[in-house]
């Protein structure tokens, strides 16, 4: 099966390609090497360079290749530089799905495995969140990627378009093999700032406000690791392929931890003191982020593997302490 996985230069879209591949998948990835890396790209996927913006581009990978499945990375995902710039969140992620969908009539692909995020509650009434919770995002991503589903839903109605959108909670970690992982220009995750402060490329890490209410003050968050997240998608390919039959599942661990315990699970990993500083809240987050993933693991069979949080940070320290520069390590 060809499957084309759009943004698989980027961090998740680089690990779901090399388990795809692992798993005998042929890939075509679609990438436009804004924030994705070339040196991510995976030697035997077929590498088209381009946006999925581009339908001139779209039609003729898709002409060239017999794609019967899509993998839909492609977005950008910050939640503060999307309060300032919705439209960037709109044009790339809303414009970028439609002509995506677009080509995928035209050519008759019928399944798409889509990158939703927890964005999509806003603040959560009930921890662990369940699918059926209310979806009030907070911010233009949030919003960008509930308009997205609902664009999936009204294609499957209207075209027989089958879809999975994954909600994901935070996704950290890095392959096992720690030739892939996490490497955004600026950075702006927990995990990776918190490593790179191990490293000394940050005198501190600025904990976002300790006044929240929970149990050491500091925001709770469901660490998923990446390996755990890009099997997901796999088992959404063949249920897509087994069901024909559209769907929304979270995807987390569901267990929380606090910024401050994070912190403290780095340092043990890495022997390291990570100097911290408390700073103000940071716009937009709520304060317990908890996904109940119990649907995933009954509908798709998902089975996480690396669920201990020590685990995310020492295949997240491998990756960043054997490329501190990231993929300009060389
Ligand atoms: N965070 C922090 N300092 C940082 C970066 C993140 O305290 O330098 C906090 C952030 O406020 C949130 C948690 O860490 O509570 C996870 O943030 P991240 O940006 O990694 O993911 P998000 O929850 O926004 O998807």
């Amino acid at each position: 099966m060809i499957i084309a996985v759009l943004g698989g230069a980027g961090y998740i879209g680089s690990h779901a390609v090399d388990q795809l591949i692992k798993k005998g998948y042929e890939v075509v990835v679609i990438d436009n090497l804004l924030t994705g890396h070339k040196e991510a790209v995976h030697e035997k996927a077929r590498f088209y360079e381009g946006d999925i913006r581009d339908k001139v581009f779209m039609q003729s990978v898709f002409s060239k290749e017999k794609i019967e499945g899509v993998v839909h990375f492609s977005a950008s995902s910050l939640v503060g530089e999307s309060v300032e710039q919705p439209l960037k969140y709109f044009n790339n992620n809303v414009y970028g799905t439609q002509i995506t969908l677009e080509v995928m009539k035209e050519f008759d692909v019928k399944y798409i495995v889509f990158s939703s995020t927890a964005a999509t509650y806003g603040e959560p009434e009930d921890i662990p969140i369940l699918e059926t919770a209310k979806t009030l995002p907070k911010s233009p991503y949030g919003e960008s990627k509930l308009m997205m589903e609902k664009m999936l839903y009204w294609c499957d109605v209207a075209y027989g378009i089958k879809s999975v959108a994954l909600r994901y909670f935070n996704v950290a970690g890095a392959q096992l093999e720690a030739k892939i992982g996490e490497d955004h220009t600026p950075e702006s995750h927990l995990v990776p700032i918190i490593l790179q402060t191990a490293l000394g490329q940050r005198k501190e890490i600025t904990v976002f406000g300790d006044d929240y209410d929970t149990p050491d003050g500091t925001c709770i968050r469901d660490y998923v690791h990446v390996v755990d997240l890009c099997d997901a998608h796999i088992l959404a390919l063949e249920y897509l392929k087994a069901h024909n039959q559209s769907n929304v599942f979270n995807l987390g661990s569901s267990e929380g931890f606090s910024v401050k315990e994070m912190i403290d699970v780095a340092r043990q990993v890495t022997e390291k003191e990570i100097p911290e500083k408390i700073g103000e809240r940071r716009a937009g987050d709520p304060a317990v982020l908890v996904a109940s993933s119990e649907k995933a693991q009954k509908v798709l069979g998902w089975q996480p593997q690396h669920t201990n949080v020590k685990t995310i940070m020492e295949t997240a320290w491998k990756w960043h302490s054997t490329h501190p520069k990231g993929y300009d390590s060389k």
